[in-house]
């Protein structure tokens, strides 16, 4: 087998002898043979490809770790690895688009010109509670108050007190005046006490030390709806007779989704459907997802812990939203529903409605 010096392989694969060279030193592609005396480095031309693969991918953005383990594969199995990797990143790029329209939003909302001139809007809501059919206690929380609805769902030993201890942190935004300009700093402060709240519940070496809770909070400031998100519990959107779903769970079976590798139908039935990828917790990852939504009269919300949306179709939710006009009686009728599917969690729902004050 005749081996390529540096040089000619760089030619003959368009790299230059300073990126073979750093392949080489990240166990990226080790030359066929490295000369013991003058440390010269020979290719065999085969590594021409796997050369080329590795530039490509450094051009993608993927990590070397990644690389490392997509050139070891073979073609099949790469391509699939690619195809995820790729939906990944879109996936966070869109998690990004959403905060990016967060910041916008926020700071359009500052400008004097934007003023409102229309009639002031106010919530009307309802939130309800319950265990469910099958297990021993409500580890669920919700709230709703005159600016903050909120559900979280504990888990663990001290999962409720970590849920309510979340809600209970997020209330002092209700009493405190968010000075207009500051509402980040207002909810990232909360959002601070709310996880070390929880903290306090799971301290390590007692019962607690697993506890942990999904945080969905949505704050009013008068003419906006502040949404922050971690975990599974969702926000939908009843607006013009149309349903949105407004949140994206951060489960581990979401990112098989959002990576291709499992279809929705599959996720549906999947063993660790409720393993979450972000929580308020002891070593959980608490990023929040944070949007800012302009009120509108007539919009109605519903905040709901994943002990509905996993039993109850969301063709079903929506015609409760549409036909039932008192947040009281719709809170009531889909925690009812949840419950005649089995009820195999405890199931939690809050709905505000946006008001043109009288
Ligand atoms: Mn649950």
């Amino acid at each position: 087998m005749e081996l390529l010096t540096i040089g000619a392989f760089a030619k003959a694969s368009r790299l230059s002898p300073k990126a073979l060279r750093l392949y080489d030193e990240l166990g990226l592609l080790t030359p066929a043979r490295v000369d013991p005396d003058t440390g010269y480095r020979r290719y065999a031309p085969e590594q021409l490809e796997r050369a080329r693969l590795v530039a490509w991918l450094r051009r993608l953005g993927m990590p070397l770790a990644r690389i490392r383990q997509v050139c070891a594969m073979d073609p099949g199995e790469a391509a699939g690895e690619i195809r995820a990797y790729w939906a990944r990143v879109e996936a966070d790029t869109a998690a990004r688009r959403d905060l990016a329209a967060f910041l916008v939003d926020h700071l359009t909302g500052k400008d004097p010109a934007m003023s409102r001139t229309t009639a002031p809007l106010a919530l009307r809501y309802a939130a309800l509670s319950d265990t469910g059919r099958v297990r021993a206690s409500n580890q669920d929380t919700a709230y709703a108050g005159s600016r903050l609805l909120a559900v979280a769902d504990g888990y663990g030993s001290g999962g409720a007190l970590a849920g309510a201890a979340a809600v209970d942190a997020l209330r002092s935004l209700e009493s405190e005046t968010v000075p207009a300009g500051d509402l980040l700093g207002a909810l990232e402060d909360a959002l601070g006490r709310a996880e070390q709240a929880v903290h306090g519940v799971a301290s390590p070496g007692d019962d607690g030390a697993d506890a942990g809770t999904t945080l969905t909070a949505m704050l009013w400031t008068g003419s906006q709806l502040a949404l922050v998100h971690i975990g599974d519990s969702r926000v939908h959107l009843l607006r013009d007779g149309e349903l949105f779903r407004i949140t994206h769970d951060h489960t581990v079976v979401q990112s098989l989704i959002d990576e291709g590798r499992l279809t929705p139908e599959e996720a549906a039935s999947h063993p660790q459907r409720s393993l979450l990828m972000r929580a308020l917790g002891r070593g959980a990852d608490s990023t929040p997802d944070l949007r800012l939504h302009d009120a509108r009269a007539g919009d109605r919300y519903l905040l709901c812990s994943d002990g509905l949306s996993t039993v109850v179709p969301a063709g079903d939710i929506h015609r409760v939203l549409a036909d039932t006009p008192e947040p009281e009686a719709a809170v009531r009728e889909l925690v009812d529903l949840a419950n005649a599917s089995g009820g195999p969690d405890n199931v939690s729902c809050v709905v505000a409605d946006v008001v043109a004050q009288a």
